[in-house]
């Protein structure tokens, strides 16, 4: 009875809210407790049930995230999917408890190949991330040769729509930081280091 009724609700959500690996407070004074409540509970729970409903009786409901994003045309599912995946790779790449400052191993080495220097790099991620006008992301990722690259994604796309792979990805949406930063976006993205999970990034990129 319990396999049929997981089965059952497997088969009626096709996607589900990440766990946060973190307490809601954790990560403050950066990101607010009530953000998280707004930012986590209440838009990516929106972004997740609207895909729900959105690929029910469509070729996407039997296909994983990644797929949607890479596959689905411009509209409210691949704009849906993008958002579940761009926070699902943002809300888990963060910890209140910051052990390294900065990357280390291969993705040290590739930061200081492609960039220059951790410090080129983000300056440049920063750039990119306060210079995107409206609503975006800024992201680093890793193309199939291995190299590092900084894009600005408007709305919900993601890198991955060209065959990027993610690594750390910045939400420059208002409803990011309005409650804890209001219009003080760069500060808001200054701020962000501090809590970046340096692990989970490296991880991100040896797979
Ligand atoms: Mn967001």
């Amino acid at each position: 009875m319990k396999l049929l009724l997981t089965t059952l609700i497997v088969m009626i959500m096709n996607f589900d809210m990440p766990k946060l690996p973190y307490a809601k407070n954790a990560l403050e004074p950066v990101i607010s407790e009530q953000t998280i409540d707004f930012h986590y509970g209440k838009h990516l729970q929106n972004y997740v049930n609207t895909l729900n409903n959105l690929v029910k009786g469509t070729e996407f409901e039997s296909k994983s995230l990644n797929d949607i994003v890479k596959t689905a045309p411009d509209g409210a599912i691949f704009n849906n999917a993008g958002q579940v995946l761009n926070h699902t790779l943002y809300f888990q790449q963060f910890t209140g408890s910051q052990v390294q400052k900065e990357p280390k191993g291969k993705l040290a080495d590739a930061i200081k190949r492609d960039f220059g220097s951790f410090e080129d790099f983000k300056n440049e991620f920063n750039n990119a991330s306060t210079t995107l006008f409206g609503s975006g992301w800024a992201w680093l990722s890793v193309d199939k040769e291995g190299k590092l690259k900084i894009t600005k994604e408007i709305n919900g796309s993601n890198p991955l729509r060209y065959d990027l792979t993610p690594l750390l990805g910045f939400d420059v949406w208002e409803h990011s930081y309005y409650i804890d930063f209001q219009n003080r976006r760069a500060d808001h993205i200054k701020a962000l280091w501090d809590i970046v999970d340096w692990a989970v990034v490296e991880k991100r990129f040896d797979k």
